[in-house]
């Protein structure tokens, strides 16, 4: 997300940007593959040029680089921007003898205490749980890392305060196509053993005949047995991050498909279509589940 982010940047500064993807999508930890790649034809519509499953594998030059190979295949540059993800920096932990967790971030309790006692550990290098699969996680978002600092904080100043867990909520905006995610993916799900059915729907912004009525996708992922909400994914032009903190409520609140299907929207042609995006992805499902 940030090497795109920053490939955007670059374009709009008139540089020629070639992004690399190890795997077969972009956007893998946020989108699933069919909804990643309506970002991706987006993207090289503006000129981006994009290589999946292609590995980084070297840097030529001396003392500078002037190329790159990737896949094989040798791509000249001025400037390469490693953008390969995020490790916690743990060493200060490690050696005062704090324990890491699974992730190889440091393992907390809900009151972001680490097992040393009045030792917190909060933001990118601190563990918590995921709302869904309540397995631990290191999500890395400034999001996270606050409300864990305020837990942190009211505790080590002598209140009770719990951290109530993770959905990863994230998004952003590449040139003028904005997408995000909360919860779980379908890939995330499959991972995590988690049978379900997902779906989505295509809509406007807008009431359809609306001038500015802009694209927008949302999908849904639904477990299976409960039938609860565990996870979505919006893509559009606008109005993405409210459907977002909206869909993260429902999955912590543990909505059903069916609740939400019902939901109670607004609607006005200046500002949304008659059937919000959201109920109507959540029919998509129920149609499955039928
Ligand atoms: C380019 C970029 C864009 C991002 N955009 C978003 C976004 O849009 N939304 C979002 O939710 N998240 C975003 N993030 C993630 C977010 O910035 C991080 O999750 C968040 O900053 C983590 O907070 P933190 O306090 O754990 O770590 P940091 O913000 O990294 O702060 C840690 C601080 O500790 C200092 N430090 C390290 N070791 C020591 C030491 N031994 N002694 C004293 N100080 C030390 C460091 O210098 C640093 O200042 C982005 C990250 C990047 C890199």
């Amino acid at each position: 997300m940030i090497g795109l982010e920053t490939g955007v940047a670059l374009i709009e500064r008139g540089l020629k940007v070639t992004i690399v993807e190890m795997l077969p999508q972009i956007l893998p930890m946020m989108l699933d593959p069919e909804m990643a790649k309506l970002v991706q034809e987006s993207l090289e519509a503006k000129g981006m040029s994009i290589l999946t499953s292609k590995t980084v594998e070297e840097f030529l030059g001396e003392g500078k680089v002037t190329a790159i190979t990737a896949g094989g295949e040798q791509i000249e540059a001025d400037l390469f921007v490693s953008a390969f993800g995020v490790r916690a920096n743990t060493k200060l932990a490690v050696d005062a003898r704090i324990p890491l967790g699974e992730t190889r971030a440091i393992k907390t309790n809900g009151r972001m205490e680490s097992d040393m006692s009045d030792i917190y550990a909060i933001g990118d290098c601190a563990e918590a749980p995921n709302i869904v699969t309540h397995k631990p996680s290191c999500a890395q978002l400034g999001t996270i890392a606050v409300r864990q600092g305020k837990v942190a904080g009211a505790n080590a100043a002598g209140d009770y305060s719990l951290f109530g867990g993770v959905l990863a909520s994230a998004v952003t905006r590449l040139f003028d196509i904005e997408a995000g995610v909360t919860g779980l993916t379908e890939k995330a799900a499959a991972r995590a053993r988690i049978d379900v059915v997902a779906g989505a729907i295509s809509s406007k912004t807008k009431a359809d005949y609306y001038p500015g009525a802009l694209p927008i996708k949302v999908k849904l992922v639904v477990e299976k047995e409960s039938q609860r909400i565990i996870g979505a994914q919006v893509v559009g032009s606008d109005e993405v991050t409210q459907r977002i903190n909206a869909l993260s409520f429902a999955i912590q609140k543990q909505m059903t498909v069916r609740d939400l299907a019902k939901a109670d929207t607004a609607y006005a042609p200046p500002l949304n279509e008659t059937w919000e995006p959201m109920v109507l992805a959540a029919e998509m499902v129920l149609m499955k589940l039928r």
